[in-house]
């Protein structure tokens, strides 16, 4: 018990002690508020897939709260609001959704400001009940981060990330949120996007406890949920810290507001300050209503299948036929199956366009395949691309920083190249004991990854495709776009740590495309028109409920500086937040052309 009282701690704080656990345990009064350690231990040792979603096999819609009646004063609404977010807790307590944080280290650049310095990534589910458990996809991976980090920092500070510390906040205060823990003041309206407001300030009483919530909240004004916190925990202990974080919610469900984004950022570069500790951090959280991809679901949906075989030969198939149904099948258990882990989000409108432009590709260059190409978009940050049959996947993070459609088709070249040369790699997958595994041990189960002689055949094969297509006069673009990856690629390995497919650099040097590299102008920060990547998050928009994918409609702001570029950066999230069913949170029309708009200056 006193180890999981530890790990508790830990996960809450960065210590700046030579070992997290160890500070933990000389501070077990910093344990978050009160959750019970017994159920803590039970629930960390469900380790097996059947336990791992506890609420996918009950309905996967939450019934509305009962309606309350208007506030009339203020403190009835911060009765409200306390009562509300209860009713968050207990109603999302059975959910498991995916969380994503990645985090980069910053240090000052005399011309750029605060720019990577290395980063980190974690990937887990978690489990949202009243013992908060996260439980990462990358276990292996994580050790090597850890050490890699602790061998980064100065000899007298080492900083150890936990993953929970940054998916803290996704309430203020899990067990104790009430008045006789904390003061609540009301600081004023204010709209966030389509809904307006109500401010308050949040600070915990005396003696209520070390890691109470110490900040500001914002309640919309119909249903009184909060729908933002920002802020930090306090009072710390010793050699320890909490992470400032702000927290938003979106209204995707009717009468909850559910946790989405949260942004966590430390570090002061004025003039003076030592920095040992600076970062910026998003954590985002999706797949609240996956479905159960495992065992159990086979055993309790007995699908009666009543459609007969209407393929047009009534005859056994040939041999390539065979291999090619063969293929077909492993296809499809791999896209289901990474669906159901919440890794890939299911078809839609991003899909439409991401498969304009392989239609370019292909239409250009006269590749008639005997199945159509597919495309889905893999839920997480780290920039790759692979495929599997004929379905290419491309990661969120890699469509976010691309700078044009002509880089987009480059990236998507390559796999289509790997379609076209017949490098198909998943026919194992036609085995359906292949798919029997946990969600969390997904990545250990499945890759994609080819061997050298495929991923050079492949790209000479993409340059081809490409010089033939409507990008051949733009690739000094994707020339510009593999600079600007190449001149980060030394501090941003995390980001480039691929889980399913071959990477796009190894050791520090890009090797996806790299021909095209010497192609274009040369990187220059000071020119604002030339937009090599654009930052993270800034393309794609998730549904964190369903998981939908889709592209954002953002106005273009203004470049003034070379400090306003933040290629492949993390940046706060400003969601605009609309209530649910009010068009903003509505699929984008598909669009007839592709629409990742050219928005280079060159
Ligand atoms: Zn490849």
């Amino acid at each position: 018990m006193r180890t999981w009282k530890a790990i508790l701690t830990a996960a809450l704080l960065a210590s700046m002690s030579a070992a997290a656990q160890q500070a933990a345990e000389q501070q077990p009064s910093a344990q978050p508020p009160a959750p019970d350690a017994t159920q803590t231990a039970q629930s960390s040792q469900q380790a097996t897939p059947a336990t791992a979603q506890p609420a996918a096999a009950q309905a996967a819609s939450i019934a509305p709260p009962a309606p309350s009646p208007a506030p009339t004063t203020m403190d009835q609404v911060v009765t409200l609001f306390i009562e509300h977010e209860h009713g968050l807790i207990k109603a999302l307590a059975t959910r498991t959704p995916v969380v994503e944080t990645y985090l980069q280290n910053l240090t000052a650049d005399p011309q750029l400001g605060p720019v990577p310095s290395a980063d980190h990534y974690f990937l887990g589910r978690m489990d949202m009940g009243e013992t908060v458990d996260r439980k990462d996809y990358l276990k292996e991976e994580d050790r090597s981060m850890q050490s890699r980090l602790l061998g980064g920092f100065g000899k007298l500070y080492k900083v150890q990330y936990q993953p929970l510390g940054f998916s803290w906040m996704v309430y203020a205060d899990r067990t104790d949120f009430d008045r006789e823990h904390y003061e609540f003041r009301y600081a004023r309206r204010e709209f966030l996007g389509d809904v307006r407001c109500l401010v308050f300030d949040v600070t915990p009483k005396p003696k209520s406890g070390r890691g109470r919530f110490l900040g500001r909240i914002w309640v919309e004004d119909q249903g009184f949920n909060i729908v933002r916190l920002n802020g930090t925990y306090a009072p710390a202990p010793r050699n320890a810290m909490f992470f400032h974080m702000d927290s938003w919610r979106l209204n995707l469900i009717p009468g909850y507001w559910v946790p989405a984004f949260i942004y966590s950022e430390e570090g002061d570069f004025s003039a003076g300050v030592k920095n040992r500790l600076a970062f910026k951090a998003q954590t985002r959280i999706w797949g609240y209503d996956l479905k159960k991809g495992g065992k159990d679901d086979e055993l309790t949906q007995i699908r009666v299948d009543s459609v007969t075989d209407e393929s047009a030969a009534a005859q056994d198939a040939s041999p390539l036929q065979a291999e090619r149904v063969w293929q077909q099948q492993a296809e499809d258990n791999v896209v289901e199956r990474l669906t159901n882990a919440g890794l890939l989000a299911p078809d839609g409108d991003l899909d439409r366009i991401l498969q304009t432009v392989v239609n370019n590709l292909e239409v250009t260059n006269n590749i008639d395949l005997p199945r159509p190409v597919r495309t889905r978009v893999l839920l997480t940050s780290p920039l790759e691309t692979f495929s599997v049959g004929n379905t290419i996947v491309i990661s969120r993070g890699l469509v976010d920083v691309l700078p044009d459609e002509a880089s987009l088709a480059a990236v998507l070249s390559h796999e289509l190249a790997h379609i076209v040369l017949g490098h198909n790699l998943g026919s194992k997958y036609a085995f359906n004991d292949r798919m029997l595994f946990g969600d969390d041990s997904t990545y250990q189960n499945l890759g994609f990854k080819h061997i050298p002689e495929e991923e050079t055949a492949a790209d000479k094969k993409a340059i081809d495709l490409l010089k033939n297509s409507p990008y051949a006069q733009k690739l000094d673009n994707v020339g510009l776009f593999l600079k600007a990856l190449q001149g980060k690629a030394p501090q941003l390995g995390a980001l480039l740590t691929t889980h399913l497919g071959n990477p796009l650099a190894e050791g520090g040097t890009i090797s996806r495309l790299s021909a095209l590299e010497s192609q274009g102008p040369a990187l220059d920060n000071n020119k604002l028109d030339q937009i090599a990547a654009l930052p993270l998050g800034g393309r794609v928009k998730i549904n964190p409920w369903d998981d939908k994918a889709e592209m954002v409609k953002t106005a273009p702001v203004a470049i003034t500086s070379a400090r306003d570029k933040m290629p492949f950066e993390v940046t706060p999230f400003f969601p605009r937040l609309a209530r649910f069913g009010t068009g903003a949170s509505a699929p984008a029309a598909t669009p007839t052309t592709a629409a990742a708009t050219p928005n280079t200056g060159n």
